[in-house]
Protein backbone atom coordinates (compact mmCIF):
# COMPACT_ATOMS: atom_id res chain seq x y z
CA UNK A 1 0.00 0.00 0.00
CA UNK A 2 1.51 3.53 -0.75
CA UNK A 3 -1.14 5.26 1.49
CA UNK A 4 1.56 7.18 3.17
CA UNK A 5 2.81 8.66 -0.12
CA UNK A 6 -0.37 10.44 -0.65
CA UNK A 7 -0.63 11.33 3.49
CA UNK A 8 2.53 13.03 3.06
CA UNK A 9 1.93 14.79 -0.58
CA UNK A 10 -1.49 15.34 1.25
CA UNK A 11 -0.02 16.86 4.01
CA UNK A 12 2.91 18.74 2.01
CA UNK A 13 1.06 20.89 0.13
CA UNK A 14 -0.97 22.05 2.76
CA UNK A 15 2.12 23.28 4.88
CA UNK A 16 3.50 24.86 1.87
CA UNK A 17 0.29 26.56 1.19
CA UNK A 18 0.04 27.88 4.92
CA UNK A 19 3.14 29.01 5.04
CA UNK A 20 3.75 30.60 2.21
CA UNK A 21 0.39 32.79 2.83
CA UNK A 22 -2.03 31.36 0.31
CA UNK A 23 -4.29 29.20 2.40
CA UNK A 24 -5.67 30.22 5.92
CA UNK A 25 -3.90 27.52 8.96
CA UNK A 26 -7.69 26.01 9.18
CA UNK A 27 -6.88 23.69 5.68
CA UNK A 28 -4.64 21.79 7.61
CA UNK A 29 -7.57 20.31 10.05
CA UNK A 30 -8.28 19.03 6.32
CA UNK A 31 -5.29 16.39 6.75
CA UNK A 32 -7.09 14.56 9.43
CA UNK A 33 -10.67 14.17 8.26
CA UNK A 34 -9.52 13.29 5.02
CA UNK A 35 -6.47 10.17 6.24
CA UNK A 36 -8.62 9.16 9.64
CA UNK A 37 -11.02 8.48 6.64
CA UNK A 38 -8.93 6.65 4.88
CA UNK A 39 -7.02 4.99 7.73
CA UNK A 40 -10.20 3.54 9.10
CA UNK A 41 -10.74 1.72 5.84
CA UNK A 42 -7.87 0.24 5.63
CA UNK A 43 -8.37 -1.36 8.86
CA UNK A 44 -11.71 -2.49 7.63
CA UNK A 45 -9.95 -3.72 4.73
CA UNK A 46 -7.30 -5.56 6.68
CA UNK A 47 -9.23 -7.78 8.80
CA UNK A 48 -11.46 -8.67 6.10
CA UNK A 49 -8.47 -9.64 4.26
CA UNK A 50 -7.21 -11.54 7.56
CA UNK A 51 -9.73 -13.05 8.00
CA UNK A 52 -10.33 -14.35 4.90
CA UNK A 53 -6.83 -16.08 4.69
CA UNK A 54 -7.05 -17.60 8.32
CA UNK A 55 -10.62 -19.25 7.70
CA UNK A 56 -9.87 -22.85 6.52
CA UNK A 57 -13.77 -23.06 5.98
CA UNK A 58 -13.32 -20.38 3.37
CA UNK A 59 -10.03 -21.76 1.85
CA UNK A 60 -10.23 -21.40 -1.64
CA UNK A 61 -7.29 -19.83 -3.26
CA UNK A 62 -8.88 -18.85 -6.20
CA UNK A 63 -11.45 -16.35 -4.54
CA UNK A 64 -8.98 -15.00 -2.40
CA UNK A 65 -6.83 -13.75 -5.42
CA UNK A 66 -10.31 -12.45 -6.79
CA UNK A 67 -10.39 -10.08 -4.34
CA UNK A 68 -7.09 -8.84 -4.16
CA UNK A 69 -7.29 -8.57 -7.51
CA UNK A 70 -10.20 -6.39 -7.34
CA UNK A 71 -9.09 -4.04 -4.95
CA UNK A 72 -5.96 -4.10 -6.69
CA UNK A 73 -5.96 -0.07 -6.89
CA UNK A 74 -7.04 0.24 -3.43
CA UNK A 75 -4.17 -1.53 -1.84
CA UNK A 76 -2.23 0.14 -4.40
CA UNK A 77 -3.40 3.46 -3.05
CA UNK A 78 -4.54 4.87 -5.67
CA UNK A 79 -8.58 4.25 -5.07
CA UNK A 80 -8.17 7.14 -1.87
CA UNK A 81 -11.66 8.90 -1.96
CA UNK A 82 -11.92 11.45 -0.09
CA UNK A 83 -15.55 12.74 1.55
CA UNK A 84 -17.11 16.28 0.11
CA UNK A 85 -15.49 19.08 2.55
CA UNK A 86 -14.14 22.23 1.77
CA UNK A 87 -11.17 20.90 -0.48
CA UNK A 88 -13.65 18.58 -2.24
CA UNK A 89 -16.95 19.41 -4.03
CA UNK A 90 -20.06 17.63 -3.66
CA UNK A 91 -20.81 15.36 -6.91
CA UNK A 92 -23.60 17.52 -7.89
CA UNK A 93 -22.13 17.82 -11.47
CA UNK A 94 -20.12 14.33 -11.47
CA UNK A 95 -22.45 13.78 -14.30
CA UNK A 96 -20.51 15.75 -16.45
CA UNK A 97 -17.21 13.46 -15.91
CA UNK A 98 -18.23 10.42 -14.72
CA UNK A 99 -14.88 9.03 -15.51
CA UNK A 100 -13.15 11.23 -13.14
CA UNK A 101 -14.48 10.45 -10.09
CA UNK A 102 -14.70 13.65 -7.67
CA UNK A 103 -11.96 13.01 -4.38
CA UNK A 104 -10.34 10.73 -6.18
CA UNK A 105 -6.81 11.15 -7.46
CA UNK A 106 -6.50 12.59 -10.63
CA UNK A 107 -5.68 9.63 -13.01
CA UNK A 108 -2.91 10.01 -15.23
CA UNK A 109 -3.46 9.07 -19.01
CA UNK A 110 -1.12 9.08 -22.05
CA UNK A 111 -1.46 12.11 -24.45
CA UNK A 112 0.43 14.19 -26.94
CA UNK A 113 1.42 17.65 -26.32
CA UNK A 114 0.65 20.13 -28.88
CA UNK A 115 3.44 22.24 -28.71
CA UNK A 116 6.07 19.58 -29.55
CA UNK A 117 4.36 16.51 -30.53
CA UNK A 118 5.74 14.65 -27.80
CA UNK A 119 3.99 11.63 -25.78
CA UNK A 120 3.35 11.78 -21.59
CA UNK A 121 1.27 11.31 -19.30
CA UNK A 122 -0.73 13.79 -18.73
CA UNK A 123 0.02 13.28 -14.82
CA UNK A 124 3.46 13.49 -15.21
CA UNK A 125 3.58 17.13 -16.95
CA UNK A 126 2.21 18.30 -13.38
CA UNK A 127 5.16 19.66 -11.47
CA UNK A 128 4.17 19.55 -7.78
CA UNK A 129 4.89 22.97 -7.07
CA UNK A 130 1.57 24.09 -5.48
CA UNK A 131 -0.52 25.42 -8.07
CA UNK A 132 -3.88 24.50 -8.64
CA UNK A 133 -4.73 22.88 -12.00
CA UNK A 134 -7.65 23.31 -13.96
CA UNK A 135 -7.89 20.56 -16.74
CA UNK A 136 -10.65 21.29 -19.47
CA UNK A 137 -11.84 18.23 -21.57
CA UNK A 138 -12.39 19.21 -25.44
CA UNK A 139 -15.77 17.78 -27.05
CA UNK A 140 -15.06 15.95 -30.36
CA UNK A 141 -15.68 18.43 -32.72
CA UNK A 142 -13.91 21.11 -30.54
CA UNK A 143 -9.97 22.46 -32.61
CA UNK A 144 -9.90 25.30 -29.52
CA UNK A 145 -10.58 27.74 -32.11
CA UNK A 146 -12.56 31.41 -31.39
CA UNK A 147 -16.00 30.94 -30.18
CA UNK A 148 -15.40 27.08 -29.35
CA UNK A 149 -16.08 26.22 -26.00
CA UNK A 150 -12.77 25.78 -24.81
CA UNK A 151 -12.16 29.03 -25.82
CA UNK A 152 -15.38 30.37 -24.41
CA UNK A 153 -13.90 28.78 -21.05
CA UNK A 154 -10.63 30.45 -21.38
CA UNK A 155 -11.97 33.54 -22.37
CA UNK A 156 -14.54 34.19 -19.35
CA UNK A 157 -11.43 32.76 -16.96
CA UNK A 158 -9.32 35.48 -18.12
CA UNK A 159 -12.18 38.07 -18.52
CA UNK A 160 -14.79 38.22 -16.28
CA UNK A 161 -14.40 39.42 -13.03
CA UNK A 162 -16.18 36.08 -11.80
CA UNK A 163 -13.70 34.12 -13.04
CA UNK A 164 -11.28 31.60 -10.03
CA UNK A 165 -8.55 32.65 -12.23
CA UNK A 166 -8.53 36.29 -12.07
CA UNK A 167 -9.84 36.32 -8.86
CA UNK A 168 -6.85 34.16 -7.12
CA UNK A 169 -4.07 35.98 -9.22
CA UNK A 170 -2.22 39.05 -7.94
CA UNK A 171 -2.28 42.05 -10.42
CA UNK A 172 0.73 41.84 -12.04
CA UNK A 173 1.48 37.78 -11.40
CA UNK A 174 1.80 35.27 -14.23
CA UNK A 175 -1.87 34.32 -15.35
CA UNK A 176 -0.81 30.57 -14.21
CA UNK A 177 1.00 31.75 -11.02
CA UNK A 178 -1.88 30.01 -8.57
CA UNK A 179 -4.60 28.56 -11.11
CA UNK A 180 -2.46 26.40 -14.09
CA UNK A 181 -5.33 25.72 -16.84
CA UNK A 182 -4.41 23.24 -19.15
CA UNK A 183 -6.79 21.63 -22.28
CA UNK A 184 -6.73 18.26 -23.01
CA UNK A 185 -8.69 17.74 -27.14
CA UNK A 186 -9.76 14.61 -29.10
CA UNK A 187 -8.83 15.94 -32.12
CA UNK A 188 -5.59 15.36 -33.85
CA UNK A 189 -2.70 17.36 -33.35
CA UNK A 190 -2.25 17.86 -36.74
CA UNK A 191 -5.08 19.48 -36.83
CA UNK A 192 -4.65 21.50 -33.92
CA UNK A 193 -2.97 25.11 -34.33
CA UNK A 194 -1.31 26.27 -31.42
CA UNK A 195 -1.69 29.77 -32.19
CA UNK A 196 -5.17 29.69 -33.02
CA UNK A 197 -6.02 28.02 -29.24
CA UNK A 198 -6.75 30.83 -26.57
CA UNK A 199 -3.66 33.01 -25.24
CA UNK A 200 -4.28 31.05 -21.77
CA UNK A 201 -3.42 27.62 -23.31
CA UNK A 202 -0.36 29.85 -24.51
CA UNK A 203 0.46 32.40 -22.68
CA UNK A 204 3.59 34.69 -22.57
CA UNK A 205 5.22 35.09 -19.36
CA UNK A 206 8.39 36.22 -17.15
CA UNK A 207 10.00 39.29 -17.64
CA UNK A 208 10.62 38.22 -21.36
CA UNK A 209 7.55 37.56 -22.53
CA UNK A 210 8.35 33.35 -23.29
CA UNK A 211 5.47 31.92 -24.54
CA UNK A 212 4.62 28.43 -22.52
CA UNK A 213 3.51 26.28 -25.00
CA UNK A 214 3.16 23.02 -22.53
CA UNK A 215 -0.69 23.67 -21.87
CA UNK A 216 -2.07 22.14 -24.56
CA UNK A 217 -3.06 18.31 -25.20
CA UNK A 218 -4.15 15.90 -27.48
CA UNK A 219 -5.61 12.54 -25.70
CA UNK A 220 -4.34 9.25 -27.20
CA UNK A 221 -6.91 6.51 -27.52
CA UNK A 222 -6.61 3.34 -25.99
CA UNK A 223 -5.45 1.99 -29.63
CA UNK A 224 -2.74 4.98 -29.83
CA UNK A 225 -4.19 5.95 -32.85
CA UNK A 226 -0.21 8.08 -33.33
CA UNK A 227 -0.54 8.49 -37.14
CA UNK A 228 -4.43 9.84 -36.92
C1 LIG B 1 -4.18 -0.34 8.73
C2 LIG B 1 -3.28 0.58 7.98
C3 LIG B 1 -2.39 0.07 7.07
C4 LIG B 1 -1.54 0.92 6.36
N1 LIG B 1 -0.67 0.38 5.49
C5 LIG B 1 0.16 1.16 4.82
C6 LIG B 1 1.13 0.61 3.94
O1 LIG B 1 1.24 -0.60 3.80
N2 LIG B 1 1.93 1.45 3.23
C7 LIG B 1 1.83 2.79 3.37
O2 LIG B 1 2.57 3.50 2.69
N3 LIG B 1 0.93 3.37 4.20
C8 LIG B 1 0.11 2.59 4.94
N4 LIG B 1 -0.78 3.15 5.80
C9 LIG B 1 -0.86 4.62 5.90
C10 LIG B 1 0.20 5.17 6.86
O3 LIG B 1 0.16 4.48 8.06
C11 LIG B 1 -0.09 6.66 7.07
O4 LIG B 1 -0.10 7.30 5.83
C12 LIG B 1 0.97 7.33 7.92
O5 LIG B 1 1.14 6.66 9.13
C13 LIG B 1 0.56 8.80 8.21
O6 LIG B 1 1.60 9.40 8.94
P1 LIG B 1 1.31 10.57 9.97
O7 LIG B 1 2.66 10.98 10.49
O8 LIG B 1 0.48 11.62 9.36
O9 LIG B 1 0.43 9.96 11.12
P2 LIG B 1 0.78 8.82 12.16
O10 LIG B 1 1.72 7.81 11.58
O11 LIG B 1 -0.55 8.34 12.65
O12 LIG B 1 1.58 9.59 13.29
C14 LIG B 1 0.93 10.49 14.16
C15 LIG B 1 1.56 10.30 15.51
O13 LIG B 1 1.14 11.40 16.33
C16 LIG B 1 0.80 10.88 17.60
N5 LIG B 1 -0.14 11.83 18.20
C17 LIG B 1 -1.42 12.07 17.86
N6 LIG B 1 -1.95 13.05 18.61
C18 LIG B 1 -0.96 13.43 19.46
C19 LIG B 1 -0.88 14.43 20.48
N7 LIG B 1 -1.92 15.21 20.76
N8 LIG B 1 0.28 14.57 21.11
C20 LIG B 1 1.36 13.81 20.82
N9 LIG B 1 1.34 12.85 19.85
C21 LIG B 1 0.20 12.68 19.18
C22 LIG B 1 0.19 9.54 17.32
O14 LIG B 1 0.27 8.71 18.44
C23 LIG B 1 1.11 9.03 16.19
O15 LIG B 1 2.24 8.36 16.70
C24 LIG B 1 -1.62 2.33 6.55
C25 LIG B 1 -2.52 2.87 7.47
C26 LIG B 1 -3.36 2.00 8.18
C27 LIG B 1 -4.31 2.59 9.18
Amino acid sequence: MNVSMQDAFNLGWKLAAVLQGRSPASVLLTYSTECQAVAQELIDFDREWAAMLSDRSRSDAAAAQKYFVQHGRYTAGTATLYKPAVLTGAATHQVLATGLLIGIRFHSAPVIRIGDGKQLQLGGSFLADGKWRLIAFAGRNDAGASGSPIATLCHFLTASPESTVMRFTAPGAGIDAVIDVRAVFLQSHYLLVMTALAELLFPAKGCHGLRDYEKAFRAIAENNDMEN
